[in-house]
């Protein structure tokens, strides 16, 4: 079993994907202060990439890692900016708020590109992105996202990526909720590239993201970039020859991100992180729905990375006291991003376990006795819609 460092300054666990909880170890790793020119911090950098690259298994050596400056949503800036062709045309599969903000990034971007909009919590599959690359010899690349954080949902990136690599095109992957928990293998899944970020799976802290490309697709990006920050063709050639990033590197959070890397190795990499988040899911779930709460997905479709339950039907339950009632017991969850019910998502990244997911669904019931709220289900029209989508 892995051994918890959870906080110990009597902070509250963040049940968020991010920003998430941090082992003590992590954040004691910010306690120097390092030059961005020095060897010491190069060889941090080198050590990330390499140690980030290894990660998409045989095959690596095709690809190669460069880390970016920003938060996660910088890093999809740069993947799409940057690799895309100003010609280029987009597919973009949909189904909650990130895949709406990839469209939206192409729209600032200028690039060419359309929608299979699935709504809230529907799964692109390959046999639609088939068609519609059939359809439209236009297109040059599909934007999919792995997990989409907004629902929960557990997109099938192995069926979509197939359907892209037979009609020849490229796929570009948003991964940020979901590497480093959720394999992803160069041999398996045929993809262009793909991002994550810091502070989701790998358990850092925010201040950067990175893609994992093929050189190949690196080196074709040159001139591409809208953005001098952003050129990824750019940062990756300065890295190349130099060790360094190209502009002031957020040097905390990388050497953080460093012990975060060694953590997850210890822990048994992917497999081991992936055992760790799927009991707390499991734990979660099950405690959750014996408390007569209900997910928004069917089981099919829950990710081990956050998962969604509708509000209560009952009128006495209010997220903002909910929230409240959650925080005094040491647990800050989210609120939900959806269209058709009310909801919240309580997430099962970051230092926890499955006897922590026991005592949130602990607190969730007194919660509940605090408002007077009696029964935990959520309103018949909810159900009726996922029922009626879902068939
Ligand atoms: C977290 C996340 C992002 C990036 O969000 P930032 O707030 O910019 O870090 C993008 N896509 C998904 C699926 C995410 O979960």
């Amino acid at each position: 079993m892995p051994t918890m460092d959870p906080p110990r300054l009597g902070e509250p666990f963040l049940l968020t994907p991010g920003p998430l909880t941090t082992s003590f170890a992590v954040k004691q790793a910010m306690l120097r202060d390092w030059g961005s020119w020095d060897d010491d911090f190069r060889g941090l950098t080198a050590e990330l990439r390499a140690r980030l690259l290894e990660m998409i298994g045989p095959g690596w050596e095709a690809f190669d890692c460069v880390p970016m400056q920003g938060s996660g949503s910088f890093c999809v800036e740069a993947m799409l900016g940057s690799l895309v062709p100003r010609d280029g045309k987009v597919l973009v599969l949909v189904n909650g708020a990130y895949g709406h903000r990839a469209a939206r990034t192409l729209d600032y971007l200028g690039r060419n590109h359309v929608l299979l909009d699935k709504g809230d919590y529907l799964p692109p599959r390959g046999s639609e992105v088939a068609r519609m690359l059939a359809a439209d010899p236009a297109i040059t690349h599909v934007f999919a996202v792995h997990c989409e954080t907004s629902s929960g949902i557990l997109n099938p990136i192995a069926e979509i990526a197939g359907a892209v690599a037979r009609a020849g095109r490229k796929l570009l992957i948003d991964s940020m909720s979901a590497f480093g928990a959720l394999p992803l293998l160069a041999g398996e899944v045929p993809f262009e590239a793909f991002v994550s970020s810091a502070n989701k799976c790998i358990e850092g802290v925010p201040g950067f993201g990175f893609v994992i490309a093929r050189k190949q697709a690196l080196q074709a990006a040159k001139g591409n970039s809208h953005s001098l920050c952003l050129d990824l063709h750019d940062q990756w050639v300065h890295l190349e020859k130099t060790g360094q990033w190209r502009f002031t590197p957020p040097t905390h959070s990388v050497a953080a991100f460093l012990e975060a890397l060694h953590a997850h190795q210890a822990e048994g990499g992917v497999a081991g992180r992936a055992a760790r988040y799927d009991r707390n899911r499991d734990t979660l779930v099950a405690e959750m729905r014996a408390r007569g709460f209900e997910t928004l997905l069917r089981d099919e479709w829950l990710s081990s990375i956050i998962v969604t339950f509708f509000c209560p039907a009952d009128p006495r339950f209010s997220f903002g006291t909910f929230y409240s009632a959650m925080k005094a017991r040491g647990f800050i969850i989210y609120p939900g991003k959806l269209t058709v019910a009310d909801s919240f998502r309580i997430g099962c990244i970051g230092q926890l376990d499955h006897v922590v997911m026991g005592r949130v669904a602990e607190a969730a019931e007194e919660a509940l006795a605090e408002m007077g709220v009696i029964s935990a289900a959520p309103p018949a029209a909810a159900l009726n819609e996922r029922e009626k989508l879902a068939a």
